[in-house]
């Protein structure tokens, strides 16, 4: 019986393979994932991981015995570099044959284009191997500066500067996480990170990274000043893999397209996860989009599962997200799309609120500082289609939960 193989064996590939048993498919399933390690959850990577609290064993998605147990065949360390005639074939030579294909080939970080990128010092972090190098490299850094004033940079300048490290992170754009968060969340997150001690330059382009015996010592911005530096973290994103969809005649602007079911334009080939380029989640019409979480890949992949065995999809979920930075929780329900108005609840100067975005007076999302009961409202709301008008949404002395009256 020709099977499925899933190639990506992160939290998309995983879940599919998962979900395809769970949904009573009893062909075989082969799950290549290009990394050494049993598959792991990424969060930690900057967060408990990077931090020390939470050890690699801790970081597996299942225990060993799992994927055995449900005759998931788990291959690891190897690279599915060819594909065809329903024959795939690794970097080490093996050869996979499948009758259906699922891509979870997740992103791969980007990387600064300028004089010194290369030099010794210089991180990025998107895998395991990536956290342990920057966890040795952190070792007798003093001066740390990032890239990035994304999720990713600013989960990282927080734990330096808790560490007591000097910290800068440099942001081209005019505020910080800026392609997720509302403007005033931006803002909130710069003050906050500078009462902690992390210097934030906003508007900042680096111009080139400069060394000495070929380690990273300074970071050069576009205005000629200089950041002196024992470690560069750049974080400023990550790429779609689309090689192997590519190869296989695929059109990929910008990531592999696929369907509300998860399928490419390929009979029998669905995707998931990050690697995806997906019609709008939340505003039909609003275009495709590329979303990076945990539980997009997780939703998406069981979606794909039941899109290849013919059962039935889960029921549609409201996009979630968070990010650790400092002692904040921030969480983010909904994808908020050209909204035009943000009713904030709460003072940000209690480190406590939430900023709900609003297009044409419907609610599209939550930024939840601190806030989980706003957030869990929000997402509740937006899941089951309940109304919160801005005007109710504004009224900050009775909480959100009995506004909605859910
Ligand atoms: C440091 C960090 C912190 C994050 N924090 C959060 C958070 O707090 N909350 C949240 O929701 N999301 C967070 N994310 C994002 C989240 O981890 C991703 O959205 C999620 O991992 C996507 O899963 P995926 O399976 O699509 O891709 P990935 O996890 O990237 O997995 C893809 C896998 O495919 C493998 N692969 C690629 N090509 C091949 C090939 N040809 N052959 C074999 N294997 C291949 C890769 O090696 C990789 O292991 C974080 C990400 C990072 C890097």
């Amino acid at each position: 019986m020709s099977g499925t193989l899933v190639i990506g064996a992160g939290h998309a590939g995983v879940q599919l393979a998962v979900a395809l048993r769970e949904g009573g498919d009893t062909a075989p399933v082969t799950l290549v994932g290009g990394e050494p390690h049993p598959p792991y959850q990424r969060p930690p990577l900057s967060k408990g991981y990077l931090a020390g609290a939470v050890d690699a064993d801790r970081l597996a998605l299942r225990a060993p015995s799992f994927y055995a147990d449900r005759d998931i065949d788990l291959v690891t360390g190897e690279r599915v570099t060819d594909l065809a005639d329903g024959r795939a074939v690794t970097d080490r030579g093996r050869e996979i044959p499948f009758g259906r294909l699922a891509l979870a080939v997740g992103t791969g970080v980007r990387r600064l284009d300028v004089p010194g990128s290369d030099l010794d010092g210089v991180h990025h972090l998107r895998d395991r191997a990536d956290a342990d190098r920057l966890r040795a490299g952190l070792g007798s850094a003093h001066r740390i500066v990032v890239v990035g004033g994304g999720f990713i940079g600013l989960e990282v300048a927080a734990h330096c500067a808790a560490q007591g490290r000097s910290v800068t992170v440099v942001e081209a754009a005019d505020r910080l996480m800026g392609r997720a968060v509302a403007p005033a969340v931006s803002t909130f997150y710069r003050d906050t990170h500078e009462r902690r001690g992390v210097r934030v330059v906003l508007g900042g382009t680096v111009a080139a990274l400069g060394g000495e015996h070929a380690r990273v010592r300074a970071v050069v911005l576009g205005d000629g000043r200089e950041l002196p530096a024992d470690l560069v973290l750049v974080g400023i994103g990550c790429d779609p893999r689309t090689g192997i969809a590519e190869r296989l005649g695929l059109d990929c602007p910008g990531g592999i397209p696929v369907d509300r079911a998860a399928r490419t334009a390929l009979p029998g080939v669905v995707a998931a996860g990050d690697c995806t380029l997906q019609p709008h989640p939340t505003v039909p019409g609003a275009g495709p989009v590329r979303v990076e979480s945990v539980q997009n890949a997780v939703h998406q992949a069981k979606v794909a599962a039941a899109t290849l065995t013919g059962g039935t999809p889960p029921p549609h979920e409201t996009p979630w997200f968070w990010s650790d930075q400092h002692d904040l929780k921030l969480q983010i329900a909904g994808l908020a799309h050209e909204a035009d108005e943000v009713v904030v609840r709460g003072d940000p100067a209690t480190e406590r609120f939430a900023a709900l975005h609003y297009r044409a007076g419907r609610l599209q999302a939550v930024d939840a500082v601190n806030s989980p009961a706003d957030f869990l409202v929000v997402r509740r709301a937006l899941t089951r289609g309940i109304a919160l008008p801005a005007e109710v949404a504004r009224r900050s002395d009775r909480p959100l939960k009995e506004l909605v009256g859910t």
